[in-house]
């Protein structure tokens, strides 16, 4: 039977970690959210990160734009944003409405405040393992690997995913741990015996159950990154829980599992936005 990874409590950690640093070095920090429209989801992950920010000690700015705003008025917003100094991060709230061109909006974020790590200039720093920034899901699912106390290196890592915000970074900071990485996707062909291989699995599929005991090798770490509504109501992640935690030595739950790491990355992730910004002061 696997251990439980309890992200709620490593997440914990890391917020209380940015509290005290704010609070010891009297850092002002300042975040600004952007939500566009009324996606009740969207509703609900803005009200958490809110929350860490106060918490943590954040000042955190919100802004929500109705469901018709035009690209003109957004970017117009984020250019404000970019040159306020009490704003050290900027964060805007994905998906957006259809007339919105959610590529432009990532690439008017000035790349010092893009506490997501979405722009192309810090995913390209990412890539050669440079950066300021982690993107907030991979890093928090790293926290939560790190937490078990298995090393990555050496090991067969399968990711199946392979979007710009979970699955292909979250590959990139397995390689720069010296792992073995195997990313899977739709067209992946025999998914269950590549998967079979891995020491580590991350799921990032968005598909309710997708990933079954069969799939999964013994004594693998299991990492579901998956959040999926079900008809229910209840939130379930992408991986058979009850069956895989059978088979695995360490699990994450869904929810309380790596949903909690990614605020803490961004509050992280916000805190050092303002460290750098004051020391170019
Ligand atoms: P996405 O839809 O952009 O990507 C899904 C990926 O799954 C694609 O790359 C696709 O190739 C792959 N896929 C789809 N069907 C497959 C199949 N049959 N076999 C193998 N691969 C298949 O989704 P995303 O943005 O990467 O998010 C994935 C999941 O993670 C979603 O449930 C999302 O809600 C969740 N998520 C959670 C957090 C968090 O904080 N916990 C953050 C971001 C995303």
């Amino acid at each position: 039977m696997a251990q439980i990874i309890d992200g709620k409590a490593v997440s914990a950690a890391i917020k209380e970690q940015v509290r005290d640093e704010i609070a010891r070095d009297n850092i002002k920090a300042g975040l600004a959210v952007v939500i566009v429209g009324n996606d009740p989801a969207s509703r609900v992950y803005v009200n958490n990160k809110k929350k860490a920010c106060e918490f943590c000690g954040i000042k955190s700015f919100e802004y929500a734009l109705p469901e018709e705003t035009t690209m003109e008025q957004l970017l117009e917003l984020i250019d404000t944003l970019n040159a306020d100094k009490n704003v050290n991060g900027i964060l805007v709230q994905l998906p957006l409405p259809k007339q919105l061109d959610e590529k432009a909006v990532i690439e008017r974020i000035s790349p010092k405040k893009d506490v997501d790590a979405f722009h192309e200039t810090n995913v390209g720093k990412i890539m050669i393992g440079n950066y300021s920034f982690l993107p907030c899901t991979p890093a928090g699912c790293m926290e939560l690997i790190h937490s078990t106390g298995v090393s990555v290196a050496g090991k067969e890592c399968v990711v199946i995913g392979r979007s710009n915000i979970v699955g292909k970074p979250m590959a990139m900071l397995l390689l720069h741990e010296n792992g073995t990485v195997i990313v899977c996707h739709s067209k992946t062909k025999n998914l269950a015996e590549v998967c079979r291989r891995a020491d580590i699995l991350v799921a990032a599929v968005g598909k309710p159950n997708f990933v079954t005991a069969d799939m999964v090798k013994e004594g693998a770490v299991v990492i579901d990154v998956g959040i999926n509504r079900l008809e229910n109501g209840k939130l379930c992640g992408d991986v058979k829980f009850d069956e895989v935690s059978e088979k695995a030595s360490f699990i994450t739950p869904v929810p309380g599992g790596v949903g909690p790491m990614t605020i803490a990355t961004l509050m992280k992730n916000t805190l050092t936005a303002a460290k750098i910004q004051k020391n170019e002061q």
